[in-house]
């Protein structure tokens, strides 16, 4: 349980300053096309940061009482504290649903899955940087985000292809598909966290961090089926 709140609160961090970074791009990069690319790719992630992060927040403190048994409960203790004031930021960052509709309509349908399947192309080269890497964590993490793309791939190509003929039935999944393209992405950060740490370790950088950040990663590998819940 410590391990997967450490991840995701990892992943969730590491989603948010990607956005940043891509924000910076959009705006300060000398080349005009690849500002344009850094927006969209900003504006995607938006809705991920604001929505599935703070869902995650949600599940990393809920964790968190869970770690502590009934004393976890016991208000007293401070652990059900953080659980009750993380209940805000899926109310007061827009609403989890608005932020999955946002995803859904502006972000996805509007440019017919341009941006997330170009985002599905960029985790793709991560895929194969890890296979090129050769080493066993990585190699179990590229399956696990191929596995993990194809997925979203799968849905991407649904919005795409019946937000306007049927909406409802779009609009019905919007926060599973928020849910599934935020893990995606985080858990992409992770894979890349996983290649820099490699070198790291390899290199004899920072014993302590380096192998941290790999044990991470690999809650890719060793979780493939625990999904975070959905909004409640
Ligand atoms: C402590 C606090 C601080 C705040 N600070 C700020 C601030 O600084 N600046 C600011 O601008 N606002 C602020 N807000 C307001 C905040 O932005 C709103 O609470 C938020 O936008 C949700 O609106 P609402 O509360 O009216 O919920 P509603 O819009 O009534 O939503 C209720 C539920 O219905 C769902 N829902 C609503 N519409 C749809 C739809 N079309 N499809 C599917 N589901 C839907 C929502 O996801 C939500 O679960 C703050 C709110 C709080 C409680």
């Amino acid at each position: 349980m410590l391990m997967m709140m450490r991840a995701y609160t990892e992943g969730c961090r590491a989603m948010a300053s990607t956005a940043a970074a891509a924000y910076d791009a959009a705006h300060h990069h000398p080349d005009a096309d690849t500002r344009k690319q850094n927006q969209a790719f900003y504006e995607y992630l938006v809705p991920l940061v604001k929505g599935y992060s703070t869902e995650m927040s949600l599940e990393v403190t809920s964790l968190g009482v869970q770690v502590h048994g009934g004393m976890g409960f016991i208000e007293e203790t401070g652990a059900a504290q953080y659980y009750r004031d993380a209940k805000i930021l899926t109310i007061y960052e827009g609403t989890t649903a608005i932020q999955a509709n946002d995803l859904v309509g502006r972000k996805t349908s509007r440019d017919g899955g341009q941006t997330p399947k170009a985002i599905c192309t960029q985790i793709e080269a991560t895929e194969a940087t890890l296979t090129a890497s050769g080493t066993a964590d990585a190699l179990a993490v590229a399956k696990r985000l191929k596995a993990a793309r194809l997925a979203m791939l799968d849905v991407v190509n649904f919005v795409a292809g019946n937000t306007k003929a049927s909406p409802n039935a779009v609009f019905a999944g919007s926060v599973p598909y928020l849910m599934l393209a935020g893990n995606v992405v985080a858990g992409w950060q992770l894979a890349r966290a996983l290649l820099v740490a490699q070198d790291m370790a390899a290199n004899g950088d920072d014993a302590a961090f380096a192998p941290a950040k790999i044990v991470t990663a690999l809650l890719c590998r060793s979780h493939p089926d625990q999904s975070p819940r959905p909004a409640r």
